[in-house]
């Protein structure tokens, strides 16, 4: 086997450590411009606080993604996983009910933890309906496991900064400016609905917009969430976000965005914050929220693993596991996230 990835985002270095673990030849081309990964607050959260369940396969993700980044720290010899406990501040009294349903259900024991007292909640926090903890492993530094894994595969002759010419590509020969490859696999993150190949995929991707804050009040070992999220990172700054926007692929950062950052923060809590940085960025989402992954219905060769969404830093090491062995011929790719739900609609006959 001899695969080219095409982007160096999360999806592409997920890959990337997969194939390395199989011994499977392979190289990444990035364009060198990031706008999610490197951006993402890297909260592993696993409920969807809505309907106060538990996100899609949450009870394999976590498992899997605290085996999956302790390994790679350890290969590229750096640190960028971190635990943080996240304090949910209840937004009504019938989220609180739902809290507590959940309590009682031993489908939800590793997530759900009882009401904390009034003596346990910060003074700053707004929570009229109460809050509680979140049994949630952590969150990833994003920029530091960008740096840290772009520095380890530009070292190990893995990782070549340029744009995909496609005008180079001859997927019938299977060669890339003459290259010859059996996998090409596509991880452009949202610029993935641009592909020639896969652009008929029903992307929909969501800008977001974050803040970096200072504060002496905030609890440096917990996340605090409600409406929005405050996330102390290892510099000693914390992240407030996120907004969700659609129908761009405009990363720059907006006056309207932070006003509703602002907004919003203001239902979480009362403590002063400095605002000492704004970015923005593009998640690759999907019509249906579930991952793109598979190969072309008629372009044999050609595959994509695409579609992470809100939750990337979750999903992809589960997702990377599942089709790096699907190439291997060794299991399946799940049907929810397997392109194939599309092809009927596409590719008749
Ligand atoms: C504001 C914000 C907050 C987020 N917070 C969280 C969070 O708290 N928790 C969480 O789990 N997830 C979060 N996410 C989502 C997460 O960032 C994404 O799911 C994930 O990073 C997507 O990774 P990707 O590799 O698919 O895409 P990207 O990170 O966009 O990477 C794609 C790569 O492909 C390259 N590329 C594209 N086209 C080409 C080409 N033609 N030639 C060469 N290279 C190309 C680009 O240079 C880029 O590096 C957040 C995202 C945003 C924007």
């Amino acid at each position: 086997m001899k695969v080219i990835i095409v982007g160096g985002g999360l999806s592409g270095i997920s890959l990337a450590h997969q194939l390395e673990e199989k011994n499977i030849s392979f190289r990444i081309i990035d364009e060198g411009i990031n706008h999610s990964t490197k951006v993402a607050a890297g909260m592993i959260n696993p409920m969807t606080f809505r309907r106060m369940i538990k996100t899609w396969k949450g009870d394999e993700l976590i498992p899997t993604l605290l085996e999956f980044y302790p390994a790679m720290e350890k290969k590229i010899q750096n640190k960028f996983f971190f635990h943080r406990k996240l304090r949910r501040a209840f937004n009504s009294q019938h989220e609180r009910d739902l809290w507590m349903e959940r309590l009682d259900d031993e489908e939800y024991n590793d997530y759900i933890n009882p009401p904390e007292s009034e003596e346990n909640t910060p003074k700053h926090l707004k929570a009229p309906f109460g809050n509680g903890f979140l049994g949630t492993p952590g969150y990833i530094d994003a920029k530091k496991f960008m740096e840290y894994n772009h520095n380890y595969l530009v070292e190990n002759n893995l990782l070549e900064y340029s744009k995909f010419d496609f005008d180079e590509l001859d997927y019938e020969a299977k060669t890339y400016k003459n290259e010859e490859y059996t996998h090409l696999i596509f991880c452009e993150g949202f610029r993935g609905e641009d592909n020639p190949f896969f652009g008929y995929l029903p992307f929909s991707n969501a800008k977001g917009e974050v803040l970096t804050v200072k504060s002496d009040v905030f609890d440096k070992n917990e996340i605090l969430n409600k409406k929005c999220f405050i996330l102390p990172t290892e510099d000693g700054d914390f992240k407030l976000g996120a907004t969700y926007a659609w129908y761009t692929q405009d990363p720059t950062p907006t006056e309207e965005a932070k006003e509703e950052l602002l907004e919003n923060y203001k239902l979480l809590s009362s403590a002063p914050i400095e605002i000492i940085g704004h970015e923005g960025g593009i998640r690759p989402a999907v019509a249906d929220r579930r991952p793109l992954i598979g190969e072309h219905p008629t372009h044999k060769g050609l595959y994509i693993f695409n579609g992470l969404g809100s939750k990337g830093y979750m999903i992809a090491p589960y997702c990377a596991i599942e089709f790096v062995d699907f190439l291997n011929g060794k299991g399946e790719i799940d049907k929810e996230a397997d392109i194939q739900r599309f092809q009927r609609k596409h590719f008749k006959g």
